[in-house]
């Protein structure tokens, strides 16, 4: 246990989460009787830190989005009943956002359901994809397609399992914090814009603090819309047309969001007068985001209409009235498909 560690007690949906800031992982033994817990991480993360997982039960799972469906969750499944793990076991999700979406998922149905517990282990799940609950797995094209809600225990971050990652994956967790700066937080912005990568990756304290105020913006727009009512839609920003992207190119989720929130930024300069979305596209490059596609509007059109923000032919889509201010912005299909087009020819 580290001398600056914090424990903060979140209540989600009735149920309480446990957040420890500037943890050790060693503080699982702690947490959780290792008998009678189950680690689901993958070989990346396993191979890197293998020391850490000594004496513990362990599922590890093949790396990548590609995996994340649901046969690599039957195969969990499968290595559960291995274990003779029952209603009693908790289910620790040692990963990036593939990792903990697949331990969510599974501990919401194995046994209708058994305790989870998350370390996040990049970037982008330690400030998005471990808080909030939302689990699941990709079905074809389609992501996040099946999955449920089920919020964990305990959140641990021991922010020196970020020392393995690599330059991409850190790009991939700032795309997700430039997100929350856009829609909630003029001043992060101005922070963002202030620093770098590499002075954040070498300045421990000031990552904490990003770290801790990334969760905490999230987590008061999940307590306050559990189940994407209002506010937590604004999350998506940059997302309806990123998820597109990135099922039909060669990108990460980082860098299909960015390109995503490059589109609703001039999207919200047409439609709404946003000023200054330029100073958007250069924090994303200085957080080596791209930050231009050029894309076949009607491939990617034919996806996006998948999207399960999509009521009838109306999409919500989500825009910025100014840096820090995001803003749900009802769509019609037919709008929405013309500003790609019009977008794509741009970019040409
Ligand atoms: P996400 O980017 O959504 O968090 P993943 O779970 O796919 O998604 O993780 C991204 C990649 O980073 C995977 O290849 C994973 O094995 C690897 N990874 C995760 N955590 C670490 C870490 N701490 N050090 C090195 N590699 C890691
Ligand atoms: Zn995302």
């Amino acid at each position: 246990m580290t001398d600056s560690m914090k424990k903060v007690k979140q209540i989600l949906s009735s149920a309480t989460v446990d957040i420890y800031f500037d943890a050790s992982f060693n503080l699982l033994t702690k947490l959780v009787d290792k008998k009678n817990a189950v680690i689901v991480t993958d070989e990346n993360i396993f191979s890197k830190h293998r020391s850490k997982f000594k004496n513990w039960n362990v599922i590890i799972l093949k790396p990548g989005e590609q995996f994340k469906i649901q046969l690599t969750a039957d195969a969990i499944i499968e290595q559960l009943i291995e274990f003779q793990a029952d209603r009693s076991t908790i289910l620790i999700g040692v990963g990036g956002g593939v990792v903990t979406d697949l331990t969510g998922y599974v501990a919401s149905i194995y046994m209708r359901g058994i305790q989870c517990g998350f370390v996040p282990t990049t970037l982008l799940a330690m400030v998005d994809a471990s808080i909030g609950g939302k689990n699941g797995v990709d079905v074809g094209a389609y992501k996040n397609l099946v999955g449920s809600i089920r919020q964990p225990a305990f959140l641990l971050y021991d922010y020196s399992m970020l020392n393995t990652l690599s330059d991409m994956e850190w790009s991939n967790g700032f795309a997700e914090i430039i997100k929350h700066a856009c829609i909630f937080d003029a001043r992060l912005f101005e922070l963002l814009r202030k620093n770098s990568l590499a002075k954040i990756k070498k300045d421990k304290k000031l990552l904490a603090s990003i770290v801790e105020k990334n969760v905490a913006l999230k987590i008061a727009v999940v307590k306050k819309d559990e189940f994407e009512k209002g506010d937590r839609k604004l999350l998506n920003f940059g997302h309806t047309l990123g998820h597109a992207l990135e099922t039909q190119y060669d990108l990460t989720h980082g860098q299909a969001v960015a390109l995503g929130m490059v589109f609703a930024a001039w999207l919200s300069e047409k439609l709404l007068g946003l000023q200054k979305s330029s100073e958007m596209i250069q924090v994303l490059s200085q957080y080596k985001l791209p930050t231009i596609a050029s894309f076949d509007a009607e491939r990617v059109f034919n996806i996006l209409v998948m999207d399960k923000k999509r009521v009838n032919n109306t999409m919500n889509f989500i825009l910025l009235n100014k840096i820090g201010k995001g803003v749900v912005h009802p769509l019609k299909l037919n709008q929405l498909q013309k500003f790609i087009l019009t977008y794509t020819e741009l970019h040409k």
